[in-house]
């Protein structure tokens, strides 16, 4: 399986890392090595002074498809979860000023917590999901699916064109504004509405 994010997809964020915002959706991939389930400790990796949390909404695909059409994209996936896209912001920035490649500040290991639940989409309204993550029982990052530049069938139409999806891909939506550095000790808790997606700790 693979990781696919979707980056700059929330206005204000864009704003907070003084990126444009984009015609077409931005993504980029993390490898399955990338994955953190079952509230496991993240260990603050020895190659970053800026590990970045970045909260997002995660759409798990149940078909494969390729060059999905966006009024079909709906049949392409059933559950929506939380997730964490962990960035080393510090590396981001050198490779970002030389035009390098994301992957040493996105695709590392443990850069993506999941939450071992999923919610049928079904139960929820597409348009108006609330999650927020919780920094030490703190709301650092708050966001709702309406807020996306892109939706989730346009993000799926969109990468579908380049990279054929398959079941159990999952597809990182992009995060709020927020984004912030986590430190030896924190606790992280996410939320999906009101009920509470993940709960782990930083070490
Ligand atoms: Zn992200």
């Amino acid at each position: 399986m693979k990781i696919i994010c979707i980056g700059r997809n929330y206005v204000e964020h864009t704003k907070e890392l003084n990126n444009n915002i984009p015609q077409n959706p931005v993504f980029f991939i993390k490898p399955e090595t990338a994955l953190l389930r079952n509230n496991d400790p993240f260990y603050l990796p020895d190659f970053s002074n800026e590990i970045h949390h970045e909260i997002e909404l995660v759409v798990k695909v149940k078909k494969v498809g390729k060059h999905i059409a966006e009024e079909f994209a709906h049949r392409y996936y059933s559950e929506i979860g939380l997730g964490i896209d962990f960035t080393a912001r510090d590396l981001q920035n050198i490779h970002k000023q030389k035009g390098l490649p994301w992957e040493i500040a996105k695709a590392f290991d443990h850069s993506a917590p999941i939450s071992n639940i999923f919610i049928d989409k079904n139960e929820l309204n597409l348009k108006n999901i609330d999650f927020c993550l919780k920094k030490n029982n703190q709301i650092v990052q708050k966001g709702n699916s309406n807020e996306m530049i892109f939706e989730i069938d346009k993000i799926i139409s969109y990468v579908s064109k380049f990279i054929t999806l398959k079941i159990g891909d999952l597809i990182f939506t992009g995060t709020p504004a927020g984004v912030g550095k986590v430190q030896i000790g924190d606790n992280l808790q996410g939320y999906l509405q009101d009920k509470m997606m993940f709960d782990f700790w930083v070490k």
